[in-house]
């Protein structure tokens, strides 16, 4: 599924409560997903693409080549 190939963040899985007025009437699992996106990638002389969170987008500023 959706993970990043530069910091391998993946699905994380969270509680969702459902209340009713002040206490909790159902517990359940809800899936996160980290906001992953196909990009083209130089590294080198070489266009790759990979699967990069948009975190890493920003963080490593890589140069995306133009069309
Ligand atoms: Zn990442």
């Amino acid at each position: 599924m959706a993970q990043c190939e530069m910091c391998e963040k993946k699905m994380n899985v969270a509680k969702k409560h459902v209340y009713r007025s002040s206490y909790v009437t159902k517990r359940s699992l809800r899936k996160q997903y980290p906001n992953v996106q196909r990009v083209r990638v130089m590294i080198g002389n070489v266009t790759k693409r990979m699967h990069l969170c948009t975190r890493c987008m920003k963080t490593q500023k890589l140069q995306n080549p133009p069309c």
